[in-house]
This record gives structure tokens, sequence and C-alpha cells, in this order.
């Protein structure tokens, strides 16, 4: 009841957390999280309602809704913020979304109406997503592809990973899952997956973005290994659209956006 409620009273939200290039800190883009803001209960985070949004069937809404505002932002935001190339914007695809026959005619749509080039976009889906229906998977995925449109993998290396669909599915980035970077200091393992996910998507020409850092000496074990981009809290958690901007404006004046955004932190009396 009460998320039938919150469509109707459009109490979703969208957060955006800064993805940065790690080889010379520039921000890259965002990838758009939703938020339910409740009357009641305050901000909660999809963990806490997206099951039942799936049951219900309403994620396909939310997700549509998120589609939408997210590209009209980062329309807005390219706009105002001049980046080479453009800001990009990274959104969440469900599984039943995924699924939809429709799904490419309304991304489509969206494009079309607020403006935003398919190259500035890109669908973040899951291993297991793409697995359960391959061959319509990758017939998604190529015309996806068709509108110049970004292919993420989420969460990479905790589903059903069939090294194949690599080659099979047009894919340009792995998203390294949060469980191995929040492991690689401590164990020996986490951290030769990292190494591994990285030279696997490096010698098959795909980008990789590790998600989850939570520290300098994550950020920097990263580094070496030449993760192509990071997102996490070392860098900014999710932040609503006003948070997101003022990133964007104290940032302008600057090549170097990640420095930046840490020297404000450190010396945040100056601003
Ligand atoms: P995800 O796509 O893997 O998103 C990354 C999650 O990691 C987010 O959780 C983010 O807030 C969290 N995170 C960011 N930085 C850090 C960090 O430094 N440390 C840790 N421990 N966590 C960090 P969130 O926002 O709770 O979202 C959880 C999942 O819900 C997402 O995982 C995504 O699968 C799903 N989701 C979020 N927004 C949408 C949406 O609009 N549509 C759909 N279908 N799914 C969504
Ligand atoms: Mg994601
Ligand atoms: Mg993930």
């Amino acid at each position: 009841t009460d998320l039938r409620r919150a469509i109707a009273r459009n109490e979703f939200r969208t957060y955006y957390q800064p993805i940065v290039s790690i080889s010379d800190g520039r921000i890259c883009g965002f990838e758009v999280l939703v938020r339910w803001q409740h009357p009641e209960r305050g901000i909660l985070l999809p963990g806490e309602f997206s099951h039942v949004a799936v049951e219900m069937g309403a994620i396909i809404q939310i997700d549509r809704w998120v589609a939408e505002e997210a590209c009209r932002q980062l329309r807005a935001w390219q706009n105002a913020y001049r980046h080479t190339p453009p800001l990009n914007v990274s959104v969440n695809i469900s599984g039943t979304q995924f699924m939809q026959p429709d799904l490419v005619t309304r991304i489509d749509h969206i494009l079309r109406s607020t403006g935003l080039y398919g190259r500035s976009l890109t669908i973040e889906v899951t291993e297991s997503v793409l697995m359960e229906n391959a061959q319509y998977a990758a017939e998604m995925l190529d015309q996806l592809r068709a509108l110049d449109i970004g292919i993420s993998i989420d969460d990479f290396g905790t589903g059903y990973s069939s090294l194949a669909y690599l080659r099979r599915f047009k894919i340009d980035t792995l998203k390294i899952d949060y469980s191995f970077v929040s492991r690689m200091l401590a164990d020996e393992e986490s951290s030769e997956i990292v190494r591994t996910i990285t030279t696997l998507a490096g010698n098959l020409g795909k980008q990789t973005v590790a998600e989850g850092v939570e520290t300098r000496s994550q950020f920097e074990a990263l580094q070496k290994f030449n993760v192509d981009r990071v997102q996490g809290i070392f860098i900014s958690p999710p932040v609503p659209p006003e948070e997101a901007e003022a990133l964007l404006e104290s940032t302008s004046s600057t090549d170097n956006h990640l420095k930046k955004i840490l020297d404000d932190r450190m010396h945040p009396e100056t601003n």
C-alpha cells in the first residue's frame, strides 16, 4: 500500500554518485541510485523496498522514472558543465525491466525527449540477468549498442560467470564488485581477483570500474592494478542532485576534479 502511494505521490528521488577516472582524477559521470523519501521513515535504500517493488511489478515504473529523470538531469549538467568527453550517466536496469519487449523503444524515446546522446548513457545489468536468457539478452544488447548506449556489467565476478559471454555480448565495462574491493588489502585472493579482472578486461578491450572504494589505500592499490575508474565513498557517497551539482560547480575550474574534492574535504573552512 505504501509503495503504491509512493508512486502516486512521486516519493522517489534520484541520488547521484560520481565515477572518477583513476589516471587523471576527472569526473567521467555519475551512477544514478534510487531512493524513497518515505513520509514517516525518511530516506529508504533500494535494499529496503526493491524486493517488494519487484514482486508488485512496480520496479518497471520506478526504473522508467529513474531513467528519464537521470537523462534529463545529465543533459542539463552537460549544458552547464563542459566536460570532454561529455558527462555520462549509468542507470541500473532490473531483470524485469530488461525483459520488457519495449525496453529499447522506451530508452530511445527518453533519449529523444531529453536530448541526451546515446553515448552519454550507460546501462548497468548483472551477469545473472544476461545469462538467464542469453539469446534474448544478446539481441537486446545489440539494439542498445545500435543506439550508441554503453553496457556495463554490475557486480562483476559475483554471478553466474561464463567467460564466453564476454565475447558474445557487446559489453563495454566490467564493474568490479564491492566485495572484492573491500577485501583486497586484507586478503590476497580478493586482490588477485581484482588484478585478474582488470587484466582480462584490458586484454579484451573493455573498461573497468571499481565500486565501493572507501579508503585511500584501496584507491592506490586499484591505481597500481590499472583500473580505469573508481566509485565509492572515498570520493563521494551517492548525493542528491543539488549536492552533485555543487560538486560539478566546485570542480569546474580545475582539471583534476578528484584532487579538488579531496583537498576541499581536508580544508572545509576555505570553502
Ligand atoms: P549497485 O548498482 O551495485 O550500486 C552500488 C551500491 O553501493 C549502492 O547501494 C551505493 O550506494 C553503494 N555504495 C556506494 N559507494 C559505496 C562505498 O564506498 N561502500 C559501500 N559499502 N557501498 C557503497 P544502493 O544505493 O543501496 O543500491 C543498492 C542496489 O540497488 C544497487 O547496487 C542496484 O543494484 C540497485 N538499484 C539502485 N538504484 C536502482 C534503480 O534505479 N533501479 C534498479 N533496478 N536498481 C537500482
Ligand atoms: Mg549499479
Ligand atoms: Mg554493483
